[in-house]
């Protein structure tokens, strides 16, 4: 395949809705070929970025490239390029696999001789070959996941988003969707862009990872470095008041690389945890600390998204929750969704 060595080139991307900033200031690269994953919790702006890049949502400022082309300038080029796989299914479970491949592909304006030859390699390309003439409603989710990203790629595109790719599936068929993933992205080169919230799915398939929060990226690489970053592992205390002296303590031990409060207590960064716990369950009583609850955790993405951001991911997600409800109080801010939804739904046939 000859692609250009960015799939997605973004720089300055800011995209406004009113009042409200979904992404700001983003910029970063794609690289052919790789398995890049948007990690962040709901509200993080993964799916304004996303829209932008699939051109179903214009820029504010700054300029995006996808396989080369502006999404701007160069839409049609741009939706050549790529395959967008939606959380929502867009399969008929009435229809066979081939056949909903094939109305995929009428839709697409393939002509015939293209669809006969174009719709059984996909079938091999999402192993589906040998159920291609079963109904849908007879495949597991794991094999409904597959057909919709055989929809996705049956335009050849350089690059393939697939939103949330999980959500929804028991913990093995998400295990099974990962390897499949993993396999599709090395057997076929295709770049793939994933947008997900869990942080063990952004670990297990993504050789590189962006960090967003509240519209940006707060950190890039992939979840090793990330990891490593941390500078070790991590005890969360959780307490019943505010910690007495505890931090003033923390502040004056050696051993202790870094402490961050949370919400129900505070997380200390050390090396080799396991051999400080019963240092700092000590400290933390001495200090006055009313101690609830110990976690050692080996470094993880939850935890480097905490030390990036000061919350974990759900935390985050409650937080903005409650303040989507405030603000949907608000007849201002309310107001500028319509308008913006409305230009989000025009395109969406033409990517299709
Ligand atoms: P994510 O996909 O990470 O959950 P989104 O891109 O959906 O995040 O949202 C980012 C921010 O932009 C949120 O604060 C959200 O409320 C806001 N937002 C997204 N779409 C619109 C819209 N059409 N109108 C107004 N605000 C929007």
């Amino acid at each position: 395949m000859n692609r250009p060595t960015n799939a997605i080139a973004v720089e300055g991307l800011t995209k406004r809705f009113g009042e409200t900033t979904a992404i700001e200031d983003l910029s970063f690269t794609v690289e052919g070929g790789e398995l890049f994953g948007l990690l962040g919790p709901n509200g993080a702006g993964k799916s304004t970025l996303i829209n932008i890049l699939c051109t179903l949502l214009g820029p504010t400022e700054g300029t995006a490239r996808v396989n080369g082309h502006d999404v701007t300038s160069e839409t049609g080029a741009v939706r050549d390029s790529l395959g967008i796989v939606f959380q929502e299914p867009a399969i008929d479970e009435e229809l066979t696999g081939a056949e909903n491949l094939a109305f995929h592909a009428r839709m697409y304006g393939k002509r015939k001789a293209e669809r006969q030859q174009r719709i059984p390699e996909v079938l091999d390309l999402v192993e589906l070959a040998e159920v291609a003439d079963d109904p849908v409603e007879n495949y597991s989710g794991g094999m409904q996941r597959r057909l919709e990203i055989g929809r996705g790629l049956m335009h050849e595109p350089d690059v393939l988003f697939l939103d949330e790719p999980t959500t929804g599936l028991d913990a093995r068929t998400r295990r099974d969707t990962w390897e499949y993933i993993e396999r599709l992205n090395e057997e076929s080169g295709v770049s793939i862009v994933i947008t997900t919230h869990y942080m063990d799915e952004a670990d297990f398939l993504c050789e590189r990872v962006a960090v967003m929060d509240q519209g940006e990226v707060v950190a890039i690489d992939s979840p090793a470095a990330l990891k490593a970053s941390l500078g070790g592992d991590i005890i969360a205390l959780g307490l019943a008041n505010d910690g007495g002296e505890l931090f003033e303590r923390l502040d004056a031990q050696s051993w202790v690389r870094e402490y961050t409060p949370t919400e129900d207590g505070v997380a200390v960064t050390m090396a080799r945890g396991e051999q400080r716990v019963a240092d700092l369950v000590r400290l933390a009583d001495d200090a006055g600390a009313a101690i609830e609850s110990v976690d050692l955790q080996k470094p993880s993405l939850e935890n480097v998204f905490l030390s990036l951001t000061g919350s974990t991911i759900s935390e985050r997600e409650a937080s903005d929750a409650a303040e989507s409800h405030t603000e949907a109080a608000d007849e201002d801010s309310s107001m500028e969704r319509p308008t913006e939804t409305a230009e989000a739904t025009e395109a969406p046939g033409a990517v299709e």
